[in-house]
Parts: C-alpha cells; sequence; structure tokens
C-alpha cells in the first residue's frame, strides 16, 4: 500500500504537486493519470524518497521509504529506464543491485527469465535497445520480489509487442496481490491496463475512482446531425422536447441514443439530412476535459510565437 497524505512539492514558483491524497491499493493495476507536466514524476520520486516533499508525506506499508530495510524487497520501481549503467552486463547490473539490497543471487537469473533477457544476460547494456534496456528495468524492479510495484511511462517509444509484454506483465502482478502504480499521459493505454484511476492536473487531484466508474460517468452517447435545412429542423426537434447544441462544422449534436426518433422526424417533415450519426465520446476525449485546464497552463506557459509563426499558423488552419 502508497499512502499520499497532502503530499506537496514546489519547485521555486512552479507547484509541481500540490496536496495530493490518496490511496494505492494491493490487488489491482492502478493507473497515475495526467498530461504531461501534471507532476507524475515528481510524485513517483518523492515516493521513493529522491526528492523530498515541501509539505505533506507519503507511506509505503506504514513506513517512509528511507525507514526500509532493504528497500527494493518492498517497492520495486521503474522510474528511467536509461538510468543504467551501460558498460555492465545484464547479469552484473543485477548482481550489484541484488547485493547491496541483500538479495540472493539466484534472484538474478530468475528475474531475467522472467522478462525474457536470459539469452543476453551476458551482453553490455549499452548495446541495448530500448525496449531491452526497458525489461532490464523492470528486471530490476522485481529483483526483491517485492509486494509494490510503480511504473513511470513504462510503454513509452515501445513497439506493440512490447507494450502488450507489459501490460500482461503488470496485470499478473496485480493478480498477484501486489500493489501496482503505473503512470501513463495516455488514456487510451490506461484503459486497457488500470482498473483503479487516479487522475491528476497540474499537480492537484482530479479524479480516484474505478476505471468502471469512470468509464460510466464519461462515456456519452450523442446523435451528431446535418442538414441544409438546420434552422428549421432546430424548431422542430425543439418542438419533440429534443434538446439540439450546434457543434463544429455545421453540424447539431443531441445527448443521448434518440437517432431513430431524430430520423423519423426528419422524414415525417421532409427534411433532408446529410448527416445522422449515433456517436460514443471516447474516454480519451473525457481525460481531455478532465484536465483542460492543465492542459491550457501548459499552452499558455510556453513562449509567444513569433510574428512570421502565426502568420504561417493562420494560412495552414
Ligand atoms: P509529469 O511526469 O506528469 O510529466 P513532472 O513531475 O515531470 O510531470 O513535472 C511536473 C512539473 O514540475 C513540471 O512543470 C516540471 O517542469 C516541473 N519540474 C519537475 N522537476 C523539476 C525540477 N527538478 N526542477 C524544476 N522544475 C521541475
Ligand atoms: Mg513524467
Amino acid at each position: 500500500m502508497i499512502e499520499l497524505e497532502g503530499l506537496t512539492k514546489r519547485y521555486g514558483d512552479t507547484v509541481a504537486v500540490d496536496r495530493l491524497t490518496f490511496t494505492v491499493r494491493p490487488g489491482v493495476v492502478t493507473g497515475f493519470l495526467g498530461p504531461n507536466g501534471a507532476g507524475k514524476s515528481t510524485t513517483m520520486r518523492m515516493i521513493l524518497g529522491l526528492d523530498h516533499p515541501t509539505a505533506g508525506d507519503v507511506r509505503i506499508d506504514g513506513r517512509h521509504y528511507d525507514r526500509l530495510k532493504d528497500p527494493l524487497t518492498y517497492i520495486g520501481a521503474l522510474l528511467d529506464a536509461k538510468a543504467v549503467h551501460g558498460g555492465r552486463s545484464a547479469y552484473n547490473h543485477l548482481l550489484c543491485l541484488a547485493q547491496s539490497n541483500g538479495i540472493p543471487e539466484r534472484r538474478v537469473a530468475e528475474v531475467l527469465d522472467t522478462v525474457g533477457l536470459t539469452s543476453v544476460a551476458r551482453k553490455k547494456a549499452k548495446g541495448f535497445s530500448l525496449g531491452m534496456g526497458q525489461r532490464l528495468g523492470i528486471a530490476g524492479a522485481l529483483l526483491g520480489d517485492p509486494r509494490i510495484l510503480m511504473f513511470d511511462e513504462p510503454v513509452n517509444g515501445l513497439d506493440p509487442e512490447g507494450i502488450h509484454w507489459i501490460r500482461t506483465l503488470m496485470k499478473s502482478l496485480a493478480a498477484q496481490g501486489r500493489t501496482v502504480f503505473v503512470s501513463s499521459h495516455l488514456m487510451s493505454e490506461m484503459a486497457l491496463t488500470a482498473e483503479h484511476l487516479v487522475v491528476i492536473g497540474q499537480g492537484r487531484l482530479l479524479a480516484d475512482t474505478s476505471m468502471a466508474d469512470f468509464i460510466r460517468q464519461n462515456s456519452r452517447s450523442y446523435v451528431r446531425i446535418r442538414s441544409p435545412q438546420r434552422e428549421r429542423l432546430l424548431d422542430v426537434l425543439h418542438e419533440a422536447g429534443i434538446t439540439a447544441v450546434q457543434a463544429g462544422g455545421g453540424a447539431l449534436e443531441v445527448e443521448g441514443d434518440k437517432a431513430e426518433r431524430i430520423g423519423e422526424l426528419a422524414a415525417r417533415s421532409g427534411f433532408v439530412l446529410h448527416e445522422l450519426s449515433p456517436r460514443q465520446a471516447s474516454l480519451e476525449e473525457a481525460f481531455m476535459r478532465l484536465t483542460a485546464d492543465a492542459v491550457e497552463y501548459h499552452a499558455h506557459s510556453r513562449p509567444d510565437p513569433a510574428p512570421q509563426d502565426w502568420g504561417a499558423g493562420w494560412k495552414g488552419a
């Protein structure tokens, strides 16, 4: 279990993590979701004692990271896959980690096998592809057979096979009763992996909910309509008690599953329809809505583009 209480980190004027309070529980994959710059990596570094909180507290099974004896046997983490010493072989890299953490040497071969690196165990890590480096980082996280695992954007830059492998591994670790906490800036990725969701934006907690509830609350079905007789169609819909709102591209949108009813109404009134399509708002859209302020903040914090850039932008638009 990982418990955060009012966890806060400031870098000068930047509030990277803002009074985060939540608990990561065992037995499920918990997705830690937020746009780039939301504060996910900073939070994870504080969990591991690599960064000191400005305020608040974070505990692993009730204790601070630096109070854990042989911490790798409590919590394993993949933060930055490139942080491996490139000159060592995969085997020796893991052996050093094991020896400095009171972990028996036999675990090295075991975790190399788990991540599928046995055949390249004696090869230097600097020759490894991104995917192999990622697997080696995960081997390090698994070395101490910890009850808690934490992965920061583990699928970034991986091919579909690597992504599938990591997703399957995280689910099986959770199914063994472990606590699995994994960050991503992609809702689509989390939807396939996580059972529970913690969403942050600008360092602040925006949602702490089961994935099922998040989907239920955010899957919006609606109907998109286009007609050359839009204004009159609006009146007819209004008379029938159907509220339509104007959407982009001259279209109208109506909440809910009303395509058939709208089609019949239109036919009875002799309207021409160019489009009548039932739609489902994606989880990605729900995530974007939820974190819109955070995204806006980052758009504004970018330096102003030069005037010629504006010109090019307008022409392109
Ligand atoms: P995420 O992992 O969600 O993309 P980060 O935790 O990396 O977000 O960053 C959160 C915010 O804190 C960003 O605005 C980032 O620029 C800032 N930040 C992170 N680390 C530092 C640091 N060492 N010094 C100054 N600002 C930092
Ligand atoms: Mg990050």
